[in-house]
């Protein structure tokens, strides 16, 4: 579910027409939904009902400052990757004491910084890390709260780039080694404090079978560290997915009443109906680390088409925003569904829709059948709240697109456009 849909004839976020908005603050522009971040935060957080838990939001998804606020005050915990996120996080007015740490390369400066501002959790990804956390926590005179990531060489099942839980990805200590990792640090490493278990099995799982199979697997483990370690939580990843094909059909509740059973996506009650009653008898509080679930069908992005080129084997849309500002098709063969802003007749041909880039990779569909539109108009690619404006870069010397927030009826610019002048300042 989500806040876009055609009304009298537009593609409208929320109350707001997104043809106007586009006309006023230009091309091209990421455009979110307030109201289905803070919808789907708040379906997760139901969906855990009954475990004691914490939805801790991936700020890798989208970092925009607005949206980290909101979710904020919606008593969202924050997983982050970086000293960056976490500074982030704190300028939005988060709680550092909700913040867990993850990723595989943190710096010195990173966990003294994080340390500093008194975090809930390292979510650390090997022995040498957490040797490393332990010394710069001892320089400190400090105790770092812990957790391991473990990796339960589970197939996600999802794209090979976003699979995390195999034991050939980088992630994670392998699970067999796990228990006596925790059995080490727990007599050497004086300046840590073990505190949790986490896992992370990979992103866009649009099933819930990997979760389970994951879950069963790992419980065992956490009740064995718990009893001889006394940590307090498990923290059970993010990675629940979201419709991409249908992206625009899914932002209504029909929509979903008219899938068959057998292949109705998953829904974030689905995902708790499975994982809650599995969980609920540990005594540990459980953490989730959904990104894409809260922010990806919570935003578009707006893009004009300036071409329509005729070639001999191909007819190509030539749209003014690049793989710079969206890379997902690109970097993971991501799909966007692509819809007109202005609500289209029956006319459909098949077309690729590119960007300006000098890349052939530059594309945001292929061979793809589209309803028909022309130099001038504007699409939406749809899903694009997350992942979207944080992997944007300059490439080609384009400035990044500005951000806009909708919420009911009031439209902030939550970024500015970058200019000419944004593009050189850092430079000699
Ligand atoms: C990226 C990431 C997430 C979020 O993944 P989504 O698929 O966006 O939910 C959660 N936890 C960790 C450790 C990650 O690296």
């Amino acid at each position: 579910m989500h806040g876009f849909a055609y009304r009298n004839g537009t593609l409208h976020c929320e109350d707001v027409d997104l043809e106007g908005l586009a006309n006023e603050y230009g091309t091209p522009l990421y455009v979110y939904s307030a109201n289905t971040f803070r919808d789907h935060y708040r379906r997760l957080d139901q969906a855990l009902e009954g475990v004691d838990h914490e939805v801790a939001y991936a700020v890798k998804a989208n970092s925009n400052l607005s949206v980290l606020r909101l979710l904020a005050n919606e008593g969202a915990g924050f997983d982050i990757v970086s000293g960056g996120e976490l500074f982030r996080v704190i300028k939005a007015g988060g709680d550092p004491k909700k913040c867990t740490f993850a990723g595989v390369g943190k710096t010195r400066g990173e966990i003294e910084y994080a340390l500093k501002h008194g975090i809930y959790s390292f979510n650390v990804e090997s022995e040498e890390e957490l040797r490393y956390l332990n010394d710069v926590a001892a320089d400190l005179g400090l105790i770092a709260p812990a957790a391991v990531r473990v990796n339960p060489n589970v197939d996600a099942k999802t794209h090979k780039y976003i699979s995390t839980g195999k034991s050939e990805n980088k992630f994670g200590v392998d699970f067999e080694r796990i228990a006596d990792l925790y059995d080490r640090a727990a007599t050497e490493l004086p300046h840590v404090q073990l505190r949790g278990l986490q896992m992370h099995i990979g992103s866009q799982l649009t099933s819930v079978k990997p979760f389970v199979e994951a879950v069963e697997k790992v419980a065992p483990l956490a009740t064995v560290l718990k009893e001889k370690h006394g940590i307090e939580f498990w923290s059970i990843g993010g990675g629940i997915g979201i419709v991409y094909q249908d992206a625009l059909g899914a932002g209504s509740i029909d929509w979903w009443d008219s899938q068959a059973e057998q292949d109705r996506p998953l829904t974030l009650a689905g995902y708790g109906r499975e994982v809650v009653p599995r969980l609920r008898n540990l005594g540990l509080k459980i953490l989730l680390e959904p990104g894409r679930a809260i922010a990806g069908n919570a935003g578009v992005l707006l893009t004009r088409c300036l071409y329509e080129k005729q070639g001999s084997a191909k007819t190509f849309k030539i749209v003014d925003a690049g793989m710079n500002d969206l890379i997902r098709p690109a970097l993971y063969e991501g799909h966007h569904e692509i819809v007109p802003v202005k609500e289209p007749g029956s006319e459909r041909k098949v077309v690729d829709v590119v960007g300006p880039i000098c890349e052939s990779g530059d594309f945001f569909c292929q061979d793809r059948e589209l309803p028909e539109f022309g130099p001038g108009e504007c699409i939406a690619l749809m899903s694009a709240g997350a992942y979207g404006f944080v992997m944007a870069s300059n490439y080609n010397t384009r400035p990044l697109p500005a951000e806009i927030l909708v919420d009911g009826s009031t439209v902030s610019v939550v970024r500015k456009r970058q200019t000419l002048d944004d593009l050189i300042a850092a430079e000699l």
